[in-house]
């Protein structure tokens, strides 16, 4: 019998981990089986015992349930608690234990595949959610020269830049605070592309040679990358890179292996541009 292990979210139909992972698994030769579950929008835990019943090893935790499944924990990693989020859960002996690899699978994605190194660059960061506070940390270890975060409610930008101010000063406002600043790296954190909507960024933000980066993905090209090619960002890249390299970290936190990411990338870009 298989490892079994899932995903729960909702909606999930429309979930790429269950390929991802069924690809990494192959690669590597583990014995595991990786399903995606709808939970109720009120029902996650129960979700989850009924999945640990079944003999459950581990899941991964995608909108709306991250936060709910970092109070379920018993036990975190240091970066899940700074995270205050949740998407990677292991069960263990009765417990359950929670990691977050969204911020691991950003800088992957950013200083590996992209070839972008963090040490000395500017960088600003849009949204004040919880992708955007999952991956502060990683991002700091990486060594900028300066952290920004810009939110259309800037009283959550503030929050989120004092709750890290014991590791860096980050500047942190409203999109309109950020004129007469550019970065080098502009993250777009926040959902505005699900809905099809562009933010308000003041002209100049990108520096020569800019990477614009959107973590959305799968949807062409965002009203983000769009207004950052017109404003002359020298790169763009979509979030696949960083969906497949927080999977990746998560089948290394449950396997004890890595498995490369290049291959899987890649057969996912061709299924969504098919
Ligand atoms: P949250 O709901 O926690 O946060 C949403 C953020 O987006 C808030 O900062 C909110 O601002 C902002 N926002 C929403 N709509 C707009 C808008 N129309 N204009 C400006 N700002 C807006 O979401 P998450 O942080 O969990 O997710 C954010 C995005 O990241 C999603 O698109 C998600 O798909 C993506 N993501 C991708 C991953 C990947 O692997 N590629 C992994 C994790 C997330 P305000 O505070 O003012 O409401």
């Amino acid at each position: 019998m298989p490892d079994i292990y899932c995903v729960f979210g909702n909606p999930i139909a429309h979930s790429r981990s269950p390929a991802i992972h069924a690809a990494f698994a192959a690669s590597t030769g583990e014995d595991l089986l990786y399903t995606a579950r709808l939970a109720p929008v009120d029902g996650f835990a129960a979700a989850v015992a009924a999945f640990v019943a079944e003999g459950g090893r581990g899941a991964n935790v995608t909108v709306p349930f991250k936060e709910e499944a970092f109070r379920l924990c018993d036990e975190l990693t240091p970066r899940a608690a700074r995270a205050g989020a949740v998407n990677t859960l292991s069960f263990v002996a009765g417990r359950i234990l929670g990691d977050n690899t969204d911020g691991a699978g950003l800088v992957a994605d950013i200083a590996g595949n992209l070839g972008f190194a963090l040490s000395g660059r500017r960088i600003l960061l849009l949204g004040a959610g919880g992708a955007a506070r999952g991956v502060i940390e990683p991002l700091l270890a990486g060594a900028p020269a300066a952290l920004s975060i810009a939110n259309r409610s800037a009283d959550k930008a503030e929050a989120l830049a004092a709750a890290f101010s014991d590791i860096a000063a980050v500047d942190a406002g409203n999109f309109a605070k950020m004129a007469g600043k550019s970065f080098d790296l502009v993250i777009n954190a926040t959902s505005a592309s699900l809905s099809g909507d562009s933010l308000p960024l003041p002209p100049g933000i990108f520096a020569p040679g800019a990477l614009a980066y959107d973590m959305m993905y799968g949807k062409g090209e965002t009203p983000f990358l769009k207004l950052a090619r017109e404003q002359g960002a020298a790169r763009c890249a979509d979030g696949l890179g960083m969906l497949v390299g927080q999977a990746a970290e998560a089948f290394a936190v449950w396997r004890g292996v890595r498995p490369a990411t290049g291959p899987v990338l890649a057969m996912l870009r061709a299924a969504l541009s098919g």
